[in-house]
């Protein structure tokens, strides 16, 4: 055994969470990098996909709304994701995509600070851009009179809050970014945006199951996140909306399907909006998929989000040194932070052939993914992988970078989806 080998060893025999991979239902040697993309299937929730099919749907037909209490599930689910980013009871429902979403929680809060004339939503220029796009649509639909989007670099949101924050309606953020694993930090830009009288919104898809969060003590006014990534809801599954318990009063969000009235069922001829976190609902939800879901996050019950982190850092720093002692002079540069508060749970490198090697990696069934236009992304999903899984990885890339096997035709070509 090489010295690395042996650490991975230590290492692994000290993990308090190594046994959580006996819930998943992976593929044997397949190293999976990319739960941060799309989280792996549970057992649980294979069952359960059984289950809502064969049983609910099959069997009980119609009843099931009432018998399997379907029509509780986007607040059943919201629920437990609560518990995930600190939210309290009843400010978090499960509907539609985060890109819906956004569009419901940025109409609702431009609606809210129309009385103070403030016209922009500043985020991000690196923000995943579907967030950017959705802000773009907003203010297309409303006129740059009174809505536009001004996106400035990560790392000048906090200058741009100081110097034109009495502009600014809306911060729209996304916690960790999607290319480079860089972190916001939620508390301290959150109370820097109150005191100019900017709300808030995060996104927090790729901190929603890997980071501590504490949504109801940083006085967060609303967030998204979506479930298909490190909440291993499965692909497409509905996403989330959180709102501070003290803004539901005041909401108006525009897409006022019978979902989010306060009583669907007497189908009045006037929408009246549900008073609570159901406003933000819109039409019927997707049963089968949020069930699935709803059984995937029973893999975090008794798991508490800093033991994740913790491994996720130790996973990441692990991998780290091995890259290092493996392959010491290569031409893959680092694309994210070294330090631990500014790094999500991926690693990222830059690379001229980054999309190559990512295909060269999958060949060996290491799953990777790759970011346009050069970013090879890791990532390091602590409930299903080892310490021998990212010491195994190392040594696949190592081995595509010294034969250059990526330069291979069979890498080149490009796919729809990366
Ligand atoms: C993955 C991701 C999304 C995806 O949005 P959908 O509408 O759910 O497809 C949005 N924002 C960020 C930051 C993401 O990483």
């Amino acid at each position: 055994m090489t010295n690395l080998q042996e650490r991975a060893s230590l290492l692994d025999n000290a993990d308090a969470l190594s046994h959580k991979i006996e819930e998943f239902s992976l593929p044997k040697d397949t190293i999976y990098l990319d739960g941060n993309s799309l989280g792996p299937l549970t057992k649980n929730a294979q069952l359960r996909a059984q289950e809502v099919v064969q049983q609910q749907w099959g069997q009980s037909l119609i009843a099931s709304w009432n018998s399997h209490d379907w029509i509780s599930l986007p607040s059943i689910v919201g629920n437990k994701i609560a518990q995930l980013v600190g939210a309290s009871a009843n400010s978090v429902v499960c509907c539609d995509s985060i890109s819906v979403n956004l569009f419901k929680i940025l109409s609702a809060a431009v609606q809210l600070q129309k009385t103070e004339k403030r016209r922009l939503i500043l985020s991000q220029n690196d923000n995943f851009p579907t967030d950017l796009y959705m802000a773009q649509g907003l203010s297309q639909l409303l006129g740059t009179n009174n809505c536009e989007l001004l996106s400035v670099a990560s790392n000048e949101i906090e200058s741009t809050l100081e110097a034109k924050g009495n502009d600014i309606s809306i911060m729209m953020l996304s916690h960790v970014n999607f290319k480079n694993g860089a972190i916001f930090d939620i508390p301290k830009l959150t109370q820097l945006a109150h005191s100019k009288g900017v709300l808030v919104v995060w996104d927090l898809a790729h901190s929603a199951g890997i980071l501590p969060l504490d949504l109801s003590a940083w006085n967060v006014d609303f967030a998204v996140g979506c479930t298909y990534k490190y909440l291993n809801g499965g692909p497409g599954a509905p996403a989330f909306i959180y709102a501070a318990p003290r803004l539901l009063a005041d909401l108006q969000q525009p897409l006022s399907g019978w979902m989010g009235h306060k009583s669907p069922f007497a189908f009045d001829h006037d929408y009246d909006k549900n008073t609570g976190i159901e406003q933000f609902l819109s039409g019927t939800p997707s049963i089968i998929s949020m069930s699935v879901l709803d059984a995937a996050l029973d893999v975090f019950n008794k798991v508490s989000m800093q033991a994740i982190r913790n491994k996720s850092l130790a996973l990441n720093e692990f991998f780290q040194t091995c890259i290092k002692e493996l392959i010491p002079q290569s031409s893959l540069s680092l694309a994210c932070s070294l330090d631990h508060q500014t790094r999500g749970s991926q690693i990222s490198f830059k690379h001229e052939h980054a999309y190559a090697i990512c295909q060269a990696l999958i060949s060996h069934n290491v799953i990777a993914d790759f970011r346009a236009p050069n970013i090879l992304r890791l990532g390091f999903s602590p409930l299903f992988l080892s310490f021998k899984n990212a010491y195994d990885a190392a040594t696949v890339l190592q081995d595509i970078i010294e034969s250059k096997k990526f330069l291979h035709t069979e890498f080149q070509i490009k796919h729809k989806v990366t």
